[in-house]
């Protein structure tokens, strides 16, 4: 007998046809004589249509009560899919967060997950009873609830999986598995059997909608294997495990993220320190930078280029315009009309040549690089928004041919 975490996101559970399919999938692997905790994200939209109903009635609204109200979602899924599994035939109980004992920080609307306490869910499997779990919530130590930030059930499967030294969890979502490229856009994009924890977390930070990042960086803490896998078609989907567990692929994807916008301090005096003086003005306002570009120094100035994400363009320009001339810096500018696109694999940390030839696709493809960054298993490329599209067609074409896979 083993223990089994399965979560079904948000589509997996829009309706009540997807709901008995879901309760189908837990009842099946219930009746294989396995103890079954399930956790579940609010149906379809319905995260969205709350945001959306609270900001009729205050658009200011506490962050206290939008948790009150978000987590009412996933009541909801819980509370119908329990019923499902009732009317199966088999014992179920749904437990919200607290009730689970996921205890949390205080930070409404980002929570992070402290502790699991998981004494009520064993109770319930010593019972016999199917468990189901509300994701993506907790309780404060103010006994208030919390939210996990959007996205935020994978963490709590996981969490539970972590805790309860699961054998397997599986992370239910409406496509099969992680592919080497954005299935729907991309012509001969494969799905992958394994990745490693480190290429998942790359790819999920860059804007693959699969996972989400905080989940991958638990899994890989507690060393969790997961499935990614589609309630919809039952296939076998993709294993995200550690790295030395599988043969290592030269690059098992390309991702595309447009949430970027690059700013560029143009003139800066060519000292010691002024990096420093920059980037600490943007770290004090918690403004995540990516990629880096410093210019070769010309007339004693340098330019200093970098990207952030577009929601913190607005708040990085406010914070450094004021110091534009005490830094003796001529001017800055920014551009929203660029996308960053990646290659990940772990494969080329011991494998040279791999950054020419992405170089070449994009060459080939008459696209040109603005910037350019790389970490041991990754390399990514800021290029024109227009570009985007073509560009990861032209990689992805460039490093997977058919019989590489
Ligand atoms: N329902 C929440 C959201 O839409 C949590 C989740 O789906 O994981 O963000
Ligand atoms: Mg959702």
């Amino acid at each position: 007998m083993s223990l089994i975490v399965q979560k079904f996101g948000g589509s997996s559970v829009a309706n009540a046809e997807r709901i008995f399919n879901v309760a189908d999938i837990v009842t099946g692997t219930y009746k294989q004589g396995n103890d079954v905790v399930v956790v579940v994200s609010a149906q379809g939209d319905t995260t969205d249509d709350l945001i959306e109903k609270a900001k009729e009635i205050n658009p200011d609204a506490s962050k206290r009560e939008m948790d009150m109200l978000l987590t009412a979602g996933e009541q909801m899924s819980a509370s119908l899919l329990a019923m499902a599994i009732e009317k199966l035939g088999c014992p179920v109980v749904s437990l919200l967060g607290w009730q689970a004992g996921f205890l949390t920080s205080s930070a409404y609307g980002t929570a992070r997950i402290k502790r699991v306490v998981p004494d009520r869910i064993k109770k319930e499997l010593d019972k016999k009873n199917i468990v189901v779990v509300t994701g993506f919530q907790g309780v404060n130590r103010y006994n208030d609830m919390t939210t996990l930030g959007r996205g935020g059930s994978d963490t709590s499967a996981v969490a539970i999986a972590a805790v309860m030294h699961a054998d397997l969890c599986q992370i239910f979502t409406d496509v099969d598995g992680v592919y080497t490229a954005d299935p729907r856009k991309v012509p001969g994009a494969k799905k992958l059997k394994t990745i490693s924890y480190n290429e998942m977390l790359e790819l999920a930070t860059l804007g693959a909608q699969v996972l989400n990042n905080r989940s991958v960086e638990m899994a890989m803490k507690y060393n969790i294997e997961l499935e990614v896998l589609s309630s919809l078609t039952r296939e076998p989907g993709t294993i995200v495990k550690e790295a030395n567990k599988m043969e290592k692929m030269l690059i098992s994807g390309v991702a595309k993220d447009e949430d970027v916008a690059r700013i560029s301090i143009i003139g800066v005096p060519d000292r010691p320190g002024l990096a420093f003086k920059i980037f600490s003005k943007l770290s004090a306002k918690k403004i995540n930078v990516d990629i880096i570009l410093q210019s070769i120094g010309h007339n004693g100035t340098k330019d200093i280029s970098f990207t952030v994400g577009k929601s913190n363009l607005k708040d990085a320009i406010d914070t450094l315009t004021p110091y534009i001339e005490v830094l003796g810096a001529s001017s800055i500018v920014h551009d929203e009309n660029v996308a960053k696109v990646s290659i990940v694999g772990a494969g080329m940390e011991s494998h040279p040549g791999v950054a020419a030839e992405m170089f070449e696709a994009l060459f080939e493809a008459n696209i040109n690089i603005r910037m350019i960054s790389t970490s041991e298993i990754k390399i990514s490329v800021l290029i024109d928004r227009a570009d985007a599209d073509r560009a990861v067609t032209a990689i992805h074409n460039k490093f997977f041919t058919p019989d590489q896979l």
